[in-house]
């Protein structure tokens, strides 16, 4: 097997750290993409992985799209990621998050977690126990800090709008066709928004209910899991899973935007290319996704210099997104570069890495 640091993901992060605790089982992956703009800031993945081989590729991957992702967001941090290797029941113990915990500890704050698929507020409160480099505690509503994924919703929401303004001319999502994948924390948060303003709503989960009663709710309808890509709409919103975004998904795209909150939604990088050939226009992952982030980074940089928490900041720095995706979009239209490629070298130059 060739050295996972001879390979494209790698990407000359600063640092890869493999995490061993015989006493609590604990298997884990720290990974520190760049920390040129401040320490390495990313959730942590709690997940069975197949082979150890897939954790590292996750742990890589998502690492260096936290170092775009909050470039792009103006935060003065870096970008970083973990991965905690769960077995194939999933069972996470006190003894492993206690664990964890000193492993970032041991960082001395080069890496600042937060929650991540298969994680909690509760997990974070338990890392919080045994360091202070960690983000989204629990939070009162409409206070900084807490669960990410209402920020992010609402990101993902103002980006949408900019989107359908930038590439249909229209002022609002007043009738807008947008069909959303995934009703989870994000997907919910942003059809709920859409159909405050009067959105036309097509809604999907693998989990069908879960749609079905959104649908009810905010009077839209719901598709099966299988047939949400082929809907016919101005604006596909991947608000589920990574990697969708491949010759056979693109094909099946019937819309003419493509904007939501799923990381990692290009399958490899020629496919951003595939939606500019098909005259979608695409809103980078990392650049409309960043709401969350921009939340919890500032709840951390708040508590670290023991200032008072400004929940206008956070909603001033989201209320950016827009501005940031038109300038990817207007640069992409300038250069004939799709707008991934554009972004990824906005990211990288944030960064100092070209
Ligand atoms: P979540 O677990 O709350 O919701 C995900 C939803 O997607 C669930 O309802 C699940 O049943 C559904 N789903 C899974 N596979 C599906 C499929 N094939 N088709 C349709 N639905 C499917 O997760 P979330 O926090 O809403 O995150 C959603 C996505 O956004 C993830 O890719 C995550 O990495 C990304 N993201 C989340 C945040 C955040 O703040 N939560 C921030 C940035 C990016």
């Amino acid at each position: 097997m060739a050295a996972f640091w001879t390979e494209a993901d790698y990407d000359d992060h600063e640092m890869v750290e493999v995490v061993h605790d015989a006493g609590s089982g604990l298997t884990a992956i720290i990974a520190l993409h760049s920390t040129h703009l401040g320490p390495g800031a990313g959730g942590t993945r709690f997940w069975h992985y197949a082979e150890p081989a897939d954790a590292m590729r996750d742990a890589l991957r998502l690492s260096r799209g936290m170092s775009y992702k909050n470039a792009m967001a103006g935060l003065p941090m870096g970008g970083g990621k973990a991965v905690v290797l769960l077995d194939a029941a999933h069972r996470k113990t006190p003894d492993m998050l206690a664990a964890f915990g000193d492993a970032v500890n041991a960082l001395g704050g080069r890496y600042v977690t937060a929650e991540d698929v298969g994680a909690s507020e509760a997990d974070m409160v338990a890392i919080a126990a045994r360091t202070p480099h960690v983000c989204g505690l629990p939070a009162e509503a409409g206070e900084i800090g807490g669960d990410p994924g209402p920020f992010t919703a609402m990101g993902i929401y103002q980006g949408i709008k900019a989107a359908v303004a930038h590439k249909l001319g229209h002022d609002g999502v007043q009738g807008v066709r947008v069909a959303i994948q995934g009703c989870g924390s994000v997907g919910g948060g942003v059809a709920r928004l859409l159909a405050r303003d009067g959105a036309d709503l097509t809604l999907s989960d693998i989990d069908g209910e879960r749609a079905k009663s959104l649908a009810t709710e905010l009077n839209g309808k719901a598709v099966p899991a299988a047939d949400i890509m082929g809907t016919q709409c101005e604006v596909f919103s991947p608000n589920a899973l990574g990697a969708i975004l491949d010759e056979e998904g693109i094909a099946r795209l019937d819309c003419t935007i493509v904007a939501g909150g799923a990381n990692n939604q290009l399958a490899r990088r020629e496919h951003g290319q595939l939606l500019a050939e098909r005259d979608i226009l695409y809103a980078p992952d990392y650049v409309i996704n960043a709401g969350g982030i921009i939340n919890v980074s500032l709840e951390y940089l708040c508590r670290q210099h023991g200032e008072p928490c400004d929940i206008d900041e956070v909603l001033k720095r989201i209320g950016q997104i827009p501005e940031r995706l038109r300038q990817v979009w207007q640069e992409s239209e300038r250069s004939g570069e799709s707008a991934d490629v554009v972004a990824d070298r906005m990211a990288q130059r944030l960064i100092g890495r070209i």
